[in-house]
């Protein structure tokens, strides 16, 4: 299959390129076009058979598809379980994809783009360097993904105490082919610097760079990986198709529950949950896109006013009708987030990180009879351990933590701090 960039169509790629590059060279985002429609089934809802069928077909006649079995066997290697959200027939089911290295969903994607990668710098004369700018578990996942690859350096740029204590030890304790800075700004300050570093024309001469964000579609792929096996998991136990409710930042995730409903697979409705940045659900209310900057909310990992996923999505619905057909967003306060949090742990138990209680508070508040009328599934992007300084207070009690982030907890860390801008991080790097 050939992919197109979302601006000139002229401009296409294999998925081998696309994955390498990330951003096409006219700063679109890679898309595949026509999409696929899937024939057949998985020979189980295993991810692995999952990955391996229902990514065929982007796979197919490029250098990467005889490994594409092996990369979603290595990367796949954790579960994403359904569980259900109190009792009874209309219960709702939770899609936990926080179950990997980093507890949150972003490992899916990073570890699958580390397995392409791999095969395609074989080869290479010299490592590849992922810059990464994060604000909060990209960084992580990334990193835990590349360590002790010895093809790859990573660097990771967060913003000095903009990060929650535990995502701060995910993202510095790793050393060996990991470098970790806190940069003294914003989490854009950090990504003006990356940024800065891909136009840089020495840095560019003397490393090969590559970033590993959600603009990249070897991301983007595994994680339609998750929707297809619930999916198809929920129509083999009721007969029914699945309507999911998503998180939303970058709009990464959402894209691949669209692109799988896309492939032909059982998903009915699907609504993105925003937190206060509210620039996708005023869209659909107005009809005008009017990208701002972020605000920060408790669900941070979802503070985007630009996202940049949108070009995906508008290239696949053109104008805010069509979009309105697929799609429904909404934007959730946090005083409503601290709210249900507090409200589904008293009521089923269920402790949310407050990512993923903006899902359980859109669904809340479906009308009684959309409610019933699907088979809905609120997805779950990471552990509340991550966020216990939020989550603890708000249900009284400790959570407890994952016996793969527990891990990561106990290890030392290590961090430079860094001034915003190329050249601080240019003398950094050069000092090993
Ligand atoms: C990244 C992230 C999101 C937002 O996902 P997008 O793909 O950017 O829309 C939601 N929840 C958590 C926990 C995240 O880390």
């Amino acid at each position: 299959m050939h992919l197109r960039s979302s601006r000139n169509p002229q401009h296409t790629a294999t998925l081998t390129q696309a994955i390498g590059r990330g951003l096409a060279p006219d700063g679109g985002l890679y898309l595949p076009d026509p999409l696929p429609r899937l024939d057949g089934q998985p020979c189980s809802t295993a991810l692995a058979d999952v990955a391996a069928w229902a990514l065929r077909p982007f796979f197919t006649g490029d250098a990467l598809e005889p490994q594409l079995a092996q990369i979603a066997r290595e990367a796949l290697n954790f579960p994403a379980p359904l569980t259900l959200l109190g009792t009874g027939p209309s219960a709702a089911q939770v899609l936990e994809l926080f179950h990997g290295p980093t507890a949150a969903f972003k490992d899916f994607g990073a570890r699958f783009l580390a397995g392409c990668l791999q095969h395609q710098r074989r080869h290479a004369a010299r490592p590849l360097t992922i810059l990464v700018a994060t604000s909060g578990d990209t960084g992580g996942a990334v990193a835990a993904a590349f360590h002790g690859k010895p093809w790859a350096q990573v660097c990771v740029l967060f913003p000095k105490g903009m990060v929650s204590p535990r995502q701060q030890q995910q993202l510095t304790c790793w050393g060996g082919n990991v470098r970790s800075f806190a940069v003294r700004g914003t989490f854009d300050a950090c990504q003006q610097t990356v940024k800065a570093a891909f136009l840089d024309a020495g840095m560019a001469e003397q490393r090969d760079l590559s970033s590993a964000n959600s603009i990249n579609i070897g991301r983007l792929l595994p994680q339609l990986v998750y929707y297809a096996a619930a999916s198809l998991d929920i129509r083999q136990r009721t007969g029914r198709g699945a309507s999911f409710i998503v998180p939303s930042g970058n709009l990464g995730n959402v894209m691949a529950c669209v692109w799988a409903r896309e492939l032909g697979l059982p998903v009915e409705e699907i609504v993105l949950a925003h937190n206060a940045n509210r620039t996708v659900p005023d869209y659909l209310d107005t009809g005008r896109w009017q990208p701002r900057p972020s605000v920060s909310t408790l669900a941070s990992a979802m503070d985007v006013g630009d996202p940049s996923n949108m070009e995906r999505m508008r290239a696949l619905y053109p104008g805010v009708e069509a979009l309105r057909e697929h799609v429904a967003a909404h934007s959730v306060s946090d005083e409503q987030i601290r709210a249900r949090i507090r409200a589904d742990y008293a009521a089923y138990g269920r402790v949310w990180c407050p990512h993923s209680a903006t899902a359980a508070e859109v669904y809340a508040n479906l009308e009684p009879a959309r409610r019933e009328s699907r088979q809905w599934v609120l997805v779950a992007t990471a552990h509340p351990a991550k966020f216990s300084e939020i989550v603890e207070p708000l249900i009284g009690r400790e959570i407890e933590i994952p016996p793969a982030l527990a891990a990561l907890l106990a290890l030392p860390s290590r961090y430079q701090e860094l001034d915003p801008g190329l050249e601080p991080f240019k003398h950094a790097l050069m000092s090993a």
